[in-house]
């Protein structure tokens, strides 16, 4: 919690009905420079309705956005019902002094500022205090705009919002607050139509949205408002997916992208430069082995892939200062091997940098990476989070616990960034930098945007993924069973078992099962592997998993094929290695598949 109320236990309420009734501000700090964050800020509020009286010594007598700027408190001749504060946090208990001998209801300490001698003066003179927030951003957030920048609002309901209006605190806001998954992935991002009540999420089939005035475009253009310019960057029914897929992980925002792929060059392009190393899992998926070890050199970016379940051998890895980012898959494709997240976050943690956890095999249903200490977390939608084969698509999640100005350099996040006016996103954003960053950099950029009907076919399948991965898990656990007692069956990795080398850690960190993903292995080598999945009739032969239909295929041959011998094993692919994602289909019928084809080997 970030306040101190006397009437409110709800954060969210507590803050819409400070908005609604503290509409004369005095902002302490406030700039002349349209590019520094109080100017944005003031900007914003005086759109919204707020007078906002400046108050800076340095420019007292002066006019900033039109209101004239005062040197104290004490000289503002009107009544300030709160005070916002853009100084550094030792300055803040004088400054709430005088906020309370000239009555102010509120005092606000801005984004990254907090000073408890400040919070138990507000207390005992019974005033509201708010440290470490913004104003604009609450604002937008409870208003629904800061959503259109993929920022998980929180915000759970069945009414329709009133346009660009926080929530009343008299109606409780209409918000549910909820934190079960049935609920957040039927309900995260979308809320009725605000002007037509639709109640299912339109469509935006555009390229472009309009400006109000010339004004209005500058703002966005500046990043000073949160909205949408062009498609590229962002798009309403996109934002509805990836408020769903931020809430699934109880994340602070997300953004998504083209492909899985696209998600993890999102994740990745923020953090590296050209020299800097990734460390990530030998245990990878084979297309982000080629992708990381090949095509990203062509960035001057450096991957080395280690054993994550040798704890020394990551700590020995991220020693190097060119290590940006230490990459590992919670449940690895292919073969279903489980990380140690929480030993990985600790020494990512330790060596000043971030854990990033692809969570496509496992979902949000399995495992929530993030409350075991990841930093980012990267999925290929077109897997269970769509669910049925029919929509391309990858999601960047961001916890918003990464301190990027610690550790080591993040420059693209901490330095002034001469695309947008010279703004440091970290100092302007907080924690709002990394998923701001990705939208108006390496989306506008490198342009690898989702389409907005795969957005809507992922909201869609995602109403379901929570009945469908007990199903899919379900049915694994049956054919799992199955195939290990078969005689033409050597080895089978499902993580189910009890003498799976990773049974354990699955308990610790896995939720309700053990993943329908996983492989299993024939006695007659490479040729019975080839002819068992051409003998497959019900189960399709193809390069995907995390459907509804059940699918086979043999990784060394497809998959996993550009990969060197040696990137084989150590990822696990030998050449009689079949894989299997069990679909939703009878289980009988499934069995009955795999029965007919192993009689054919
Ligand atoms: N991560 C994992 C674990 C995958 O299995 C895949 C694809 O199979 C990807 C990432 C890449 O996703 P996409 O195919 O959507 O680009």
């Amino acid at each position: 919690m970030s306040i101190s109320s006397n009437a409110f236990e709800d954060e969210d309420i507590f803050i819409a009905d400070i908005l609604s009734k503290n509409k004369i501000i005095a902002m302490v700090g406030a700039s002349k420079n349209w590019k520094r964050p109080s100017n944005f800020v003031m900007k914003y509020l005086q759109k919204h309705g707020y007078t906002v009286i400046p108050i800076n010594p340095g420019n007292a007598g002066q006019y900033i956005l039109d209101e004239l700027c005062y040197a104290s408190l004490q000289d503002v001749p009107i009544k300030i019902d709160m005070v916002n504060i853009f100084r550094p946090s030792e300055f803040c208990a004088s400054i709430t002094k005088d906020a309370i001998s000239i009555g102010a209801k509120t005092v606000w300490m801005q984004l990254g500022i907090k000073n408890e001698e400040a919070i138990n003066l507000g207390k005992k003179a019974k005033i509201n205090v708010i440290y470490d927030k913004c104003p604009k951003m609450e604002h937008s957030r409870l208003s629904g705009a800061l959503g259109l920048a993929g920022f998980n609002s929180r915000l759970i309901s069945s009414k329709r919002p009133v346009v660009k209006k926080p929530p009343s605190a008299s109606r409780n806001g209409g918000i549910v607050k909820t934190n079960e998954l049935e609920t957040l992935a039927i309900h995260a991002g979308t809320r009725p139509d605000a002007s037509t009540g639709s109640r299912s999420i339109p469509i935006y089939q555009t390229t472009s949205f309009t400006f109000d005035d010339i004004d209005h475009a500058a703002s966005l253009f500046n990043l000073q408002e949160p909205g949408n310019i062009y498609a590229r960057l962002s798009n309403p029914t996109i934002s509805a997916l990836e408020q769903r897929i931020a809430a699934l992980d109880d994340g602070l925002g997300a953004c998504c992208a083209s492909s899985g792929h696209a998600a993890q060059m999102l994740a990745l392009f923020p953090l590296m430069e050209p020299g800097a190393k990734i460390i990530a899992s030998s245990k990878l998926y084979g297309g982000s082995i080629t992708q990381f070890t090949k095509t990203f050199k062509n960035f001057s970016w450096d991957a080395e892939l280690v054993d994550v379940s040798d704890l020394d051998a990551v700590k020995d890895a991220v020693k190097d200062v060119s290590v940006k980012v230490l990459f590992a898959e919670s449940l690895a494709n292919p073969d279903g091997n489980i990380t140690d997240i929480t030993s990985l976050a600790d020494i990512a943690h330790e060596a000043g940098i971030p854990l990033v956890i692809d969570n496509t095999m496992a979902t949000q249903i399995l495992c929530q990476p993030g409350k075991f200490g990841a930093d980012l977390i990267v999925y290929s939608t077109t897997k269970f989070l769509s669910g049925h084969g029919n929509a391309m698509g990858g999601a960047v999640v961001d916890m918003g616990n990464f301190p990027w100005d610690k550790g080591r350099v993040f420059s693209k996040l901490t330095t002034p960034d001469s695309s947008y006016h010279d703004i440091n996103f970290y100092e302007s954003f907080g924690n709002h930098a990394f998923i701001n960053y990705c939208h108006a950099s390496v989306l506008r950029d490198l342009g690898s945007t989702m389409a907005p009907l795969n957005a809507y076919l992922t909201l869609i399948g995602l109403e379901t993924l929570p009945l469908r991965m007990k199903q899919h898990m379900k049915n694994a656990e049956l054919v799992a069973n199955f195939l290990k007692d078969h005689p033409k069956v050597n080895y089978v990795s499902w993580a189910g078992f009890k003498e799976n080398i990773y049974h354990e850690l699955a308990k610790k960190y896995f939720k309700d099962g053990f993943g329908s993903v996983f492989t299993f292995s024939v006695n007659s080598g490479y040729e019975g592997a080839i002819k068992l999945v051409e003998n497959c009739n019900l189960i399709s032969h193809l390069a995907n998993v995390g459907d509804t239909r059940s699918l086979i295929v043999h990784p060394a041959s497809t998959t996993h094929r550009q990969l060197n011998n040696e990137q084989k094993e150590k990822s696990g692919v030998s050449d009689s290695i079949i894989r299997l994602s069990i679909g939703l289909e009878s289980h009988k019928d499934i069995i009955g598949d795999l029965e007919g084809a192993l009689s054919k080997i």
